[in-house]
Protein backbone atom coordinates (compact mmCIF):
# COMPACT_ATOMS: atom_id res chain seq x y z
CA UNK A 1 0.00 0.00 0.00
CA UNK A 2 2.40 2.18 0.93
CA UNK A 3 4.39 1.31 -1.78
CA UNK A 4 1.58 2.26 -4.35
CA UNK A 5 1.64 5.63 -2.66
CA UNK A 6 4.95 6.37 -3.36
CA UNK A 7 4.25 5.35 -7.10
CA UNK A 8 1.62 7.91 -7.18
CA UNK A 9 3.71 10.50 -5.47
CA UNK A 10 6.80 9.17 -8.10
CA UNK A 11 4.59 9.55 -11.14
CA UNK A 12 3.36 13.11 -9.81
CA UNK A 13 6.09 15.08 -9.17
CA UNK A 14 9.59 13.16 -9.56
CA UNK A 15 9.73 9.52 -11.93
CA UNK A 16 13.88 10.45 -10.97
CA UNK A 17 13.27 8.98 -7.74
CA UNK A 18 11.10 5.72 -9.07
CA UNK A 19 13.96 3.87 -11.11
CA UNK A 20 12.70 1.18 -13.55
CA UNK A 21 11.24 -1.32 -11.46
CA UNK A 22 8.01 -3.27 -11.78
CA UNK A 23 5.12 -2.65 -9.01
CA UNK A 24 7.11 -3.50 -6.03
CA UNK A 25 4.90 -5.60 -3.98
CA UNK A 26 2.84 -4.12 -1.89
CA UNK A 27 5.01 -5.23 0.84
CA UNK A 28 2.32 -6.30 3.03
CA UNK A 29 3.45 -9.48 4.17
CA UNK A 30 7.25 -10.38 2.56
CA UNK A 31 9.30 -12.55 0.72
CA UNK A 32 9.07 -16.32 1.14
CA UNK A 33 10.89 -18.89 -0.56
CA UNK A 34 8.86 -22.28 -1.78
CA UNK A 35 11.79 -24.18 -1.03
CA UNK A 36 11.39 -26.85 1.89
CA UNK A 37 8.12 -25.04 2.76
CA UNK A 38 5.24 -28.18 3.99
CA UNK A 39 2.33 -29.44 1.44
CA UNK A 40 -0.62 -26.94 2.12
CA UNK A 41 -3.18 -28.00 4.59
CA UNK A 42 -5.95 -29.55 3.29
CA UNK A 43 -9.01 -27.53 3.49
CA UNK A 44 -11.12 -28.07 6.53
CA UNK A 45 -14.25 -30.27 5.77
CA UNK A 46 -16.61 -28.10 7.93
CA UNK A 47 -17.60 -24.85 6.16
CA UNK A 48 -17.32 -22.84 9.25
CA UNK A 49 -14.46 -21.19 10.64
CA UNK A 50 -11.74 -23.94 12.21
CA UNK A 51 -11.93 -23.44 16.45
CA UNK A 52 -8.30 -23.79 17.43
CA UNK A 53 -7.66 -27.44 18.87
CA UNK A 54 -6.86 -27.09 22.68
CA UNK A 55 -3.01 -28.87 20.89
CA UNK A 56 -1.91 -25.65 18.72
CA UNK A 57 -2.89 -22.84 21.19
CA UNK A 58 0.38 -22.44 22.87
CA UNK A 59 2.02 -19.73 22.33
CA UNK A 60 4.53 -19.82 19.52
CA UNK A 61 8.66 -19.17 19.43
CA UNK A 62 10.14 -17.00 17.44
CA UNK A 63 12.25 -18.82 14.95
CA UNK A 64 15.75 -17.45 14.79
CA UNK A 65 17.42 -15.84 11.62
CA UNK A 66 18.70 -18.44 9.15
CA UNK A 67 22.12 -17.92 7.80
CA UNK A 68 20.85 -17.25 4.46
CA UNK A 69 18.23 -14.70 6.05
CA UNK A 70 21.23 -12.84 7.36
CA UNK A 71 23.08 -12.97 4.17
CA UNK A 72 20.60 -11.47 2.18
CA UNK A 73 19.78 -8.66 4.91
CA UNK A 74 23.61 -7.55 4.80
CA UNK A 75 23.34 -7.90 1.09
CA UNK A 76 20.82 -5.97 0.76
CA UNK A 77 21.75 -3.37 3.16
CA UNK A 78 24.67 -2.76 1.14
CA UNK A 79 22.71 -2.57 -2.25
CA UNK A 80 20.15 0.17 -0.27
CA UNK A 81 23.29 2.63 0.35
CA UNK A 82 24.52 2.15 -3.45
CA UNK A 83 20.96 2.50 -4.90
CA UNK A 84 20.11 5.51 -2.35
CA UNK A 85 23.57 7.22 -3.24
CA UNK A 86 22.86 6.59 -7.28
CA UNK A 87 19.33 8.11 -6.84
CA UNK A 88 21.26 11.00 -5.60
CA UNK A 89 24.30 11.11 -7.70
CA UNK A 90 21.99 10.74 -11.26
CA UNK A 91 20.11 13.96 -11.25
CA UNK A 92 22.55 16.00 -9.42
CA UNK A 93 25.49 15.08 -12.90
CA UNK A 94 22.45 15.43 -15.54
CA UNK A 95 22.46 18.86 -13.74
CA UNK A 96 25.62 20.21 -13.03
CA UNK A 97 26.94 19.00 -16.23
CA UNK A 98 24.56 21.05 -18.16
CA UNK A 99 23.29 17.95 -19.76
CA UNK A 100 19.18 19.15 -18.46
CA UNK A 101 19.67 22.43 -20.15
CA UNK A 102 20.93 20.59 -23.49
CA UNK A 103 17.90 17.81 -23.44
CA UNK A 104 15.82 21.02 -22.95
CA UNK A 105 17.20 22.83 -26.02
CA UNK A 106 16.65 19.56 -28.21
CA UNK A 107 13.12 19.31 -27.10
CA UNK A 108 12.36 22.62 -28.44
CA UNK A 109 13.73 22.03 -31.66
CA UNK A 110 10.30 19.58 -32.80
CA UNK A 111 8.73 20.90 -29.72
CA UNK A 112 7.55 24.48 -30.44
CA UNK A 113 4.54 24.95 -28.45
CA UNK A 114 5.29 25.08 -24.29
CA UNK A 115 3.56 21.66 -23.76
CA UNK A 116 5.15 19.54 -26.26
CA UNK A 117 8.48 21.09 -25.45
CA UNK A 118 7.52 19.82 -21.87
CA UNK A 119 6.44 16.32 -22.95
CA UNK A 120 9.45 15.56 -25.36
CA UNK A 121 11.49 16.66 -22.35
CA UNK A 122 9.78 14.73 -20.14
CA UNK A 123 10.07 11.49 -22.25
CA UNK A 124 13.87 12.00 -23.31
CA UNK A 125 14.34 12.14 -19.56
CA UNK A 126 12.69 9.68 -18.13
CA UNK A 127 14.06 7.25 -21.04
CA UNK A 128 17.64 8.47 -19.88
CA UNK A 129 17.10 7.71 -16.48
CA UNK A 130 15.56 4.30 -17.47
CA UNK A 131 18.59 2.75 -19.45
CA UNK A 132 21.01 4.50 -16.27
CA UNK A 133 19.21 2.65 -14.26
CA UNK A 134 18.73 -0.36 -15.80
CA UNK A 135 21.89 -2.49 -14.85
CA UNK A 136 21.30 -2.22 -10.71
CA UNK A 137 17.32 -2.79 -11.82
CA UNK A 138 18.50 -6.06 -13.29
CA UNK A 139 21.04 -7.34 -10.76
CA UNK A 140 18.35 -6.31 -7.87
CA UNK A 141 14.98 -7.35 -9.20
CA UNK A 142 16.74 -10.61 -11.18
CA UNK A 143 19.62 -11.66 -10.62
CA UNK A 144 19.40 -11.40 -6.83
CA UNK A 145 16.64 -12.47 -6.53
CA UNK A 146 17.32 -15.88 -8.49
CA UNK A 147 20.86 -16.48 -6.69
CA UNK A 148 18.66 -15.99 -3.26
CA UNK A 149 15.83 -18.55 -4.67
CA UNK A 150 13.57 -16.09 -4.26
CA UNK A 151 12.21 -15.87 -8.05
CA UNK A 152 10.35 -17.69 -10.78
CA UNK A 153 10.45 -15.08 -13.09
CA UNK A 154 11.88 -15.33 -16.91
CA UNK A 155 13.97 -13.28 -18.42
CA UNK A 156 11.37 -12.42 -20.64
CA UNK A 157 9.01 -11.07 -18.53
CA UNK A 158 11.24 -9.35 -16.57
CA UNK A 159 12.16 -7.46 -19.78
CA UNK A 160 8.88 -6.65 -20.68
CA UNK A 161 7.56 -5.58 -17.35
CA UNK A 162 10.55 -3.25 -17.02
CA UNK A 163 9.99 -1.61 -20.82
CA UNK A 164 6.04 -1.33 -19.81
CA UNK A 165 6.90 0.47 -16.13
CA UNK A 166 9.07 2.65 -19.00
CA UNK A 167 6.03 3.62 -21.13
CA UNK A 168 3.94 3.93 -18.51
CA UNK A 169 6.30 6.32 -17.00
CA UNK A 170 6.53 8.52 -20.12
CA UNK A 171 2.95 8.31 -20.26
CA UNK A 172 2.41 9.76 -16.39
CA UNK A 173 5.14 12.28 -17.11
CA UNK A 174 3.31 13.65 -20.16
CA UNK A 175 0.03 13.84 -18.43
CA UNK A 176 1.12 15.54 -14.61
CA UNK A 177 4.43 17.29 -15.50
CA UNK A 178 2.92 20.05 -16.72
CA UNK A 179 0.74 20.81 -13.82
CA UNK A 180 4.09 21.70 -11.45
CA UNK A 181 5.80 23.97 -14.31
CA UNK A 182 2.38 25.91 -15.38
CA UNK A 183 1.45 26.80 -11.50
CA UNK A 184 5.57 27.87 -11.58
CA UNK A 185 4.67 30.82 -14.06
CA UNK A 186 1.73 31.66 -13.09
CA UNK A 187 2.30 31.95 -9.55
CA UNK A 188 5.58 32.06 -8.40
CA UNK A 189 5.47 32.71 -5.22
CA UNK A 190 2.26 30.23 -4.43
CA UNK A 191 3.11 27.36 -6.71
CA UNK A 192 4.01 24.75 -4.08
CA UNK A 193 1.03 25.73 -2.75
CA UNK A 194 -1.12 24.74 -5.50
CA UNK A 195 1.21 21.93 -6.70
CA UNK A 196 0.39 19.87 -3.56
CA UNK A 197 -3.37 20.71 -3.61
CA UNK A 198 -3.45 19.77 -7.71
CA UNK A 199 -1.37 16.82 -6.31
CA UNK A 200 -4.39 15.61 -3.90
CA UNK A 201 -6.48 14.55 -6.93
CA UNK A 202 -3.68 13.25 -9.32
CA UNK A 203 -2.63 10.93 -6.52
CA UNK A 204 -6.42 9.59 -5.63
CA UNK A 205 -6.82 9.02 -9.34
CA UNK A 206 -3.29 7.26 -9.67
CA UNK A 207 -4.30 5.30 -6.27
CA UNK A 208 -8.10 4.23 -7.89
CA UNK A 209 -7.12 3.72 -11.35
CA UNK A 210 -3.85 1.13 -10.06
CA UNK A 211 -6.24 -1.77 -9.93
CA UNK A 212 -8.49 -1.58 -12.93
CA UNK A 213 -5.43 0.12 -15.79
CA UNK A 214 -2.13 -0.40 -14.01
CA UNK A 215 -1.46 -3.73 -11.69
CA UNK A 216 -3.52 -5.68 -14.86
CA UNK A 217 -0.13 -4.50 -17.32
CA UNK A 218 1.50 -7.06 -15.53
CA UNK A 219 -0.17 -10.00 -13.82
CA UNK A 220 -3.56 -11.80 -14.43
CA UNK A 221 -6.43 -10.91 -11.41
CA UNK A 222 -9.62 -13.18 -11.04
CA UNK A 223 -12.04 -14.74 -8.94
CA UNK A 224 -10.71 -17.15 -6.19
CA UNK A 225 -9.94 -20.73 -7.84
CA UNK A 226 -10.84 -21.95 -4.04
CA UNK A 227 -14.53 -21.13 -4.00
CA UNK A 228 -15.00 -22.41 -1.08
CA UNK A 229 -12.10 -20.43 1.05
CA UNK A 230 -13.51 -17.52 -1.10
CA UNK A 231 -17.79 -17.76 0.85
CA UNK A 232 -15.72 -18.22 4.31
CA UNK A 233 -13.53 -14.78 3.15
CA UNK A 234 -16.52 -13.38 2.21
CA UNK A 235 -18.45 -14.25 5.64
CA UNK A 236 -15.69 -12.80 8.09
CA UNK A 237 -15.51 -9.75 4.94
CA UNK A 238 -19.03 -9.43 6.41
CA UNK A 239 -18.34 -9.71 9.72
CA UNK A 240 -16.30 -7.06 9.86
CA UNK A 241 -18.43 -4.89 8.57
CA UNK A 242 -17.52 -4.84 5.17
CA UNK A 243 -20.45 -4.96 2.69
CA UNK A 244 -19.79 -6.40 -0.93
CA UNK A 245 -16.18 -6.65 -0.06
CA UNK A 246 -13.95 -7.87 -3.65
CA UNK A 247 -11.58 -10.97 -3.32
CA UNK A 248 -9.62 -11.35 -6.07
CA UNK A 249 -6.06 -13.88 -7.12
CA UNK A 250 -3.52 -12.81 -9.03
CA UNK A 251 -1.07 -15.14 -11.01
CA UNK A 252 1.98 -13.73 -9.03
CA UNK A 253 3.74 -17.13 -9.11
CA UNK A 254 4.73 -16.58 -12.52
CA UNK A 255 7.33 -13.86 -11.08
CA UNK A 256 7.97 -14.54 -7.69
CA UNK A 257 7.74 -17.38 -4.45
CA UNK A 258 7.03 -14.78 -2.71
CA UNK A 259 4.19 -14.93 -0.47
CA UNK A 260 1.45 -11.38 -0.18
CA UNK A 261 -1.99 -9.82 0.42
CA UNK A 262 -2.61 -6.47 0.10
CA UNK A 263 -5.55 -4.28 -0.02
CA UNK A 264 -5.69 -1.95 -3.04
CA UNK A 265 -7.40 0.86 -5.18
CA UNK A 266 -9.59 3.90 -3.72
CA UNK A 267 -13.47 4.63 -3.53
CA UNK A 268 -15.20 1.91 -6.14
CA UNK A 269 -12.20 0.29 -7.03
CA UNK A 270 -11.05 -1.37 -3.34
CA UNK A 271 -10.30 -4.16 -3.02
CA UNK A 272 -8.53 -7.45 -1.29
CA UNK A 273 -6.35 -9.26 -3.45
CA UNK A 274 -4.58 -12.31 -2.98
CA UNK A 275 -1.50 -14.16 -4.69
CA UNK A 276 -1.85 -17.40 -5.95
CA UNK A 277 1.55 -17.78 -3.92
CA UNK A 278 -0.02 -17.64 -0.40
CA UNK A 279 -3.02 -19.65 -1.10
CA UNK A 280 -0.27 -22.21 -1.61
CA UNK A 281 1.76 -21.73 1.38
CA UNK A 282 -0.59 -20.78 4.09
CA UNK A 283 -3.54 -23.29 5.38
CA UNK A 284 -7.49 -21.80 5.92
CA UNK A 285 -6.95 -20.99 9.50
CA UNK A 286 -3.81 -18.61 8.50
CA UNK A 287 -5.02 -17.43 5.98
CA UNK A 288 -8.38 -16.14 7.40
CA UNK A 289 -6.04 -13.97 9.83
CA UNK A 290 -4.25 -12.37 7.34
CA UNK A 291 -7.20 -11.41 5.28
CA UNK A 292 -8.53 -10.40 8.65
CA UNK A 293 -5.31 -8.19 9.16
CA UNK A 294 -6.56 -7.01 5.10
CA UNK A 295 -9.85 -6.08 6.55
CA UNK A 296 -8.40 -4.05 8.98
CA UNK A 297 -6.71 -1.37 6.33
CA UNK A 298 -9.88 -1.46 4.59
CA UNK A 299 -12.25 -0.98 7.50
CA UNK A 300 -10.32 1.71 8.84
CA UNK A 301 -9.71 3.25 6.26
CA UNK A 302 -6.11 3.39 6.37
CA UNK A 303 -5.56 4.24 2.41
CA UNK A 304 -7.32 7.44 2.90
CA UNK A 305 -4.94 8.31 6.09
CA UNK A 306 -1.54 7.31 4.31
CA UNK A 307 -3.30 9.25 0.97
CA UNK A 308 -3.33 12.40 3.85
CA UNK A 309 -0.34 12.15 5.14
CA UNK A 310 1.81 12.06 1.91
CA UNK A 311 -0.06 15.17 0.58
CA UNK A 312 0.74 16.93 3.81
CA UNK A 313 4.42 15.21 3.35
CA UNK A 314 4.66 16.31 0.04
CA UNK A 315 3.73 20.15 0.82
CA UNK A 316 6.57 20.20 2.78
CA UNK A 317 8.63 18.73 0.20
CA UNK A 318 7.67 21.65 -2.26
CA UNK A 319 7.71 24.31 0.15
CA UNK A 320 11.63 23.31 0.59
CA UNK A 321 12.64 23.23 -2.84
CA UNK A 322 10.78 26.58 -3.37
CA UNK A 323 13.25 28.20 -0.15
CA UNK A 324 15.93 26.40 -1.58
CA UNK A 325 16.02 26.48 -5.10
CA UNK A 326 16.48 30.16 -5.32
CA UNK A 327 19.67 30.42 -3.84
CA UNK A 328 21.04 27.28 -5.53
CA UNK A 329 19.73 28.92 -9.02
CA UNK A 330 21.70 32.22 -8.14
CA UNK A 331 25.10 30.30 -7.09
CA UNK A 332 25.39 27.65 -9.88
CA UNK A 333 23.00 28.70 -12.95
CA UNK A 334 25.90 29.33 -15.10
CA UNK A 335 26.80 25.77 -15.01
CA UNK A 336 23.19 24.45 -14.57
CA UNK A 337 22.36 26.28 -17.95
CA UNK A 338 18.83 27.76 -17.08
CA UNK A 339 18.07 30.80 -14.20
CA UNK A 340 14.76 30.16 -13.49
CA UNK A 341 12.98 27.09 -11.72
CA UNK A 342 9.46 27.61 -14.15
CA UNK A 343 12.28 26.03 -17.13
CA UNK A 344 11.35 23.04 -17.52
CA UNK A 345 15.67 22.16 -17.75
CA UNK A 346 14.98 22.57 -13.67
CA UNK A 347 13.61 19.34 -13.17
CA UNK A 348 16.42 17.14 -11.95
CA UNK A 349 16.94 20.02 -9.08
CA UNK A 350 13.62 19.34 -7.86
CA UNK A 351 14.12 16.00 -8.21
CA UNK A 352 17.27 16.29 -6.34
CA UNK A 353 15.98 18.59 -3.83
CA UNK A 354 12.38 15.97 -3.08
CA UNK A 355 15.55 13.26 -3.02
CA UNK A 356 17.47 14.45 0.34
CA UNK A 357 14.43 15.62 1.75
CA UNK A 358 12.58 12.71 0.83
CA UNK A 359 15.22 10.71 2.83
CA UNK A 360 15.73 12.48 5.67
CA UNK A 361 12.01 12.29 6.45
CA UNK A 362 11.43 8.80 5.61
CA UNK A 363 11.08 7.85 8.79
CA UNK A 364 7.44 9.33 9.38
CA UNK A 365 5.64 7.81 6.93
CA UNK A 366 7.69 4.73 7.63
CA UNK A 367 6.41 4.87 11.41
CA UNK A 368 3.15 5.63 10.74
CA UNK A 369 2.80 2.64 8.89
CA UNK A 370 4.40 0.42 11.58
CA UNK A 371 1.43 2.08 13.38
CA UNK A 372 -1.40 1.04 11.12
CA UNK A 373 0.38 -2.66 10.57
CA UNK A 374 0.33 -2.88 14.19
CA UNK A 375 -3.11 -2.05 14.09
CA UNK A 376 -4.46 -3.92 11.27
CA UNK A 377 -2.82 -6.92 13.44
CA UNK A 378 -4.70 -6.09 16.19
CA UNK A 379 -7.99 -6.10 13.82
CA UNK A 380 -7.11 -9.69 12.68
CA UNK A 381 -6.94 -10.86 15.89
CA UNK A 382 -10.23 -9.75 17.50
CA UNK A 383 -11.66 -10.56 14.11
CA UNK A 384 -10.08 -14.23 14.32
CA UNK A 385 -9.30 -14.58 18.28
CA UNK A 386 -6.93 -17.44 16.38
CA UNK A 387 -4.20 -16.10 18.08
CA UNK A 388 -2.11 -19.18 17.18
CA UNK A 389 -2.69 -19.64 13.88
CA UNK A 390 -1.86 -15.55 13.23
CA UNK A 391 1.62 -16.56 15.15
CA UNK A 392 2.45 -19.41 13.27
CA UNK A 393 1.72 -17.81 9.66
CA UNK A 394 4.12 -15.06 10.86
CA UNK A 395 7.09 -17.48 11.47
CA UNK A 396 5.91 -19.22 8.53
CA UNK A 397 6.69 -16.05 6.75
CA UNK A 398 9.92 -15.39 8.16
CA UNK A 399 11.32 -18.68 8.01
CA UNK A 400 10.23 -19.07 4.04
CA UNK A 401 10.80 -15.37 2.95
CA UNK A 402 14.52 -14.78 3.92
CA UNK A 403 13.43 -12.17 7.00
CA UNK A 404 15.15 -11.79 10.44
CA UNK A 405 12.94 -11.47 13.45
CA UNK A 406 14.56 -8.18 14.99
CA UNK A 407 16.29 -5.12 13.52
CA UNK A 408 18.25 -2.61 14.83
CA UNK A 409 16.89 1.02 15.18
CA UNK A 410 18.19 2.68 11.92
CA UNK A 411 17.18 -0.16 10.07
CA UNK A 412 13.74 0.09 11.19
CA UNK A 413 13.77 3.66 11.25
CA UNK A 414 14.06 4.01 7.43
CA UNK A 415 13.79 0.21 6.20
CA UNK A 416 10.34 -1.06 8.16
CA UNK A 417 7.02 -0.19 6.79
CA UNK A 418 5.61 -3.22 9.01
CA UNK A 419 7.16 -4.39 12.51
CA UNK A 420 9.86 -6.83 12.91
CA UNK A 421 7.92 -10.39 12.21
CA UNK A 422 9.39 -11.12 15.87
CA UNK A 423 7.67 -8.21 17.24
CA UNK A 424 4.48 -9.15 15.77
CA UNK A 425 4.65 -13.17 16.70
CA UNK A 426 4.91 -11.67 20.10
CA UNK A 427 1.96 -9.72 19.94
CA UNK A 428 -0.41 -12.49 18.58
CA UNK A 429 0.95 -14.49 21.42
CA UNK A 430 -0.07 -12.35 23.95
CA UNK A 431 -3.22 -9.82 22.80
CA UNK A 432 -6.59 -11.64 23.89
CA UNK A 433 -8.00 -8.58 25.67
CA UNK A 434 -11.50 -11.02 25.16
CA UNK A 435 -10.30 -13.54 27.72
CA UNK A 436 -9.88 -11.21 30.14
CA UNK A 437 -13.20 -9.58 30.38
CA UNK A 438 -11.49 -6.22 28.69
CA UNK A 439 -13.29 -4.81 25.62
CA UNK A 440 -12.31 -4.96 22.08
CA UNK A 441 -10.93 -2.16 20.10
CA UNK A 442 -12.17 -2.66 17.49
CA UNK A 443 -15.04 -4.39 18.20
CA UNK A 444 -18.12 -1.76 17.55
CA UNK A 445 -17.08 -2.20 13.84
CA UNK A 446 -17.92 -6.04 13.98
CA UNK A 447 -21.51 -6.91 13.21
CA UNK A 448 -20.94 -10.41 15.33
CA UNK A 449 -18.45 -9.90 18.41
CA UNK A 450 -17.54 -13.14 18.47
CA UNK A 451 -15.89 -15.60 15.58
CA UNK A 452 -17.97 -18.98 14.90
CA UNK A 453 -16.59 -21.84 16.84
ZN1 LIG B 1 -0.91 -4.81 6.27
Amino acid sequence: MLRTLLLALALTLAPALAPAQAPAPPADTAHAAAAGLPAPNPPPVAASAAAPSPADTGAVPVPPASEKALRYERSGNVLWVIGTLWSLLIPALILFTGLSARIRDLSRRPGRKWYFTLAIYGALITLLLFVVNLPLAFYEEFVREHAYGLSNQTFAKWATDALTNLVIGIVGVALVMWVPYLLLRKSPRRWWLWTALAGIPLIVVTVWLQPLLIEPMFNRFGPMHDRALEQRILAEAERAGIEGGRVYEVNKSVDTKAVNAYVTGFGGSKRIVLWDTILRKLDARELLFVMGHEMGHYVLKHIAILLSMFVALLLACLWLVHASSGWLIRRHGRRFGFDRLDDIASYPLLALIVGVVGFAITPIPLAVSRHLEHEADRFGLELTRDNHAAATAFAKLQEENLATPYHGTLYKLWHDNHPPLGERIEFCNTYKPWAHGQPLRYGGHFKDPAPAR
